[in-house]
């Protein structure tokens, strides 16, 4: 089929920033120091935590996961977009990248609803019991599968998770690659297309975001 998405230079990603982005100071900051360390990379973009903040508003969501929190900035946006008595159940196994984290979050004024569970993330989600309205599946790609499974698990009928790196810098496109996260990632792409327990869309937004909802 032919094309009908827009290619993202870096003058019109500028432009997208600059007239939509909303980021805060503490936001902000927390990018900067982020950008300076050696898997910057990791971290989402502005227009996609904007993107992920609405879609917590816009279904309400009181209850969250995350699965994959590095310096903590899709967290600290997954929090400012709760109610005050909203929270996000947080996981990672790096105390390293979560002590920063937790400081921006206390910058921000919204620790109070992280609760920063440190540890292999299969054996977090595990232990949870739901519903959760919202999940964001982040972390170590050979283990998206059982992310996904636990997190829709907890989900409430109606719940929303939103997969990240799902596109994989296009790897997944391209048959030569078979290393084996970009097997897991295709795999499970695969199999959520037919998956009847969800509505999915694949979205070309940073490096690929699968938002699928739980029937
Ligand atoms: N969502 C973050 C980026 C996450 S990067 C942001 O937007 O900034 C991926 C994270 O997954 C890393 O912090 C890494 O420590 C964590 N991780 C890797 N393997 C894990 C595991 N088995 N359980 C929990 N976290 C894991
Ligand atoms: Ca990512």
């Amino acid at each position: 089929m032919k094309r009908k998405t827009i290619t993202l230079t870096d003058p019109l990603y500028a432009y997208l920033l600059e007239v939509s982005s909303r980021e805060s100071d503490v936001q902000r900051a927390l990018r900067e120091e982020t950008q300076a360390m050696p898997n910057a990379n990791m971290q989402i973009g502005p227009d996609q935590g904007q993107f992920m903040a609405l879609l917590i508003k816009a279904i309400g969501a009181r209850r969250c996961l995350e699965v994959g929190v590095f310096t903590g900035y899709s967290a600290l946006t997954v929090a400012m977009a709760l109610p005050p008595d909203g929270r996000l159940i947080a996981c990672d196994i790096n105390e390293d990248y979560t002590n920063i984290a937790r400081s921006y979050w206390e910058r921000a004024g919204v620790a109070k609803k992280i609760d920063l569970r440190i540890g292999p993330a299969l054996a977090t989600l595990k232990a949870l019991e739901g519903p959760f309205d919202f999940a964001f599946i982040d972390a170590d790609k050979s283990n998206y599968d059982g992310y996904y499974e636990a997190c829709l698990r907890l989900l409430r009928s109606g719940g929303v998770i939103a997969i990240d790196n799902v596109l994989w810098g296009g790897d997944v496109a391209d048959p030569a690659k078979t290393d084996a996260d970009t097997s897991a990632l295709r795999a499970l792409n695969e199999k959520i297309h037919r998956d009847e327990r969800v509505d999915l869309a694949m979205l070309p937004v940073g490096d690929g975001l699968t938002i699928v909802r739980k029937h």
